[in-house]
């Protein structure tokens, strides 16, 4: 079975940046199983994976436009340190939930920490990165009536609820 629209499919991967480090892998995990043209993966490692089948392996270089976007400058933000009132200590590195103005949620990093001022940045952590994709293609099968209705794969590797 070929990789469509709406299949089902199980992918192996490693995700490694320029450099050659690793930041990602599904190595000693179920493999990731995601929803064929659902947009539950990024798009660059979608495309490169219509039309192949199980047993199927790939290099895939995905460019941060087609990855998790260009950095933003704009999302990098000074805010008191009256925000963070309920941590008892703030240090860069830390990451926080934080909720945008249309209610969504979105991972902040903390970058600096000065006496009352915490520098935050609401870049995806691999925004404006290059991504080195190493994947195998374990399997491909017909979505059940149930995943089609939730727009994405259920079981091990996916969503379980
Ligand atoms: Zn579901």
């Amino acid at each position: 079975m070929l990789i469509g629209s709406e299949k089902v499919v199980l992918i192996h991967y490693t995700l490694t940046d320029d450099s050659g480090q690793v930041l990602d892998s599904s190595s000693g995990r179920d493999p990731l199983a995601y929803l064929h043209g659902k947009g539950n993966i990024i798009p660059g490692l979608e495309k490169a994976l219509e039309g192949k089948q199980a047993g199927d392996k790939l290099n895939v270089a995905v460019q941060p436009v087609e990855g998790y976007g260009e950095r933003d400058e704009r999302l990098v933000q000074d805010v008191p340190r009256e925000a963070f009132e309920n941590v008892d200590e703030v240090n860069p590195g830390m990451q926080f939930q934080a909720q945008n103005e249309q209610g969504q949620a979105r991972i902040v990093t903390v970058t600096k920490v000065a006496d009352d001022l915490i520098t935050i940045d609401a870049n995806h952590p691999l925004a404006g990165a290059n991504l080195n994709f190493d994947v195998e293609v374990t399997e491909v099968r017909e979505p059940t009536a149930e995943e089609l209705e939730h727009g994405h794969v259920h079981g091990p590797g996916g969503h379980n609820h």
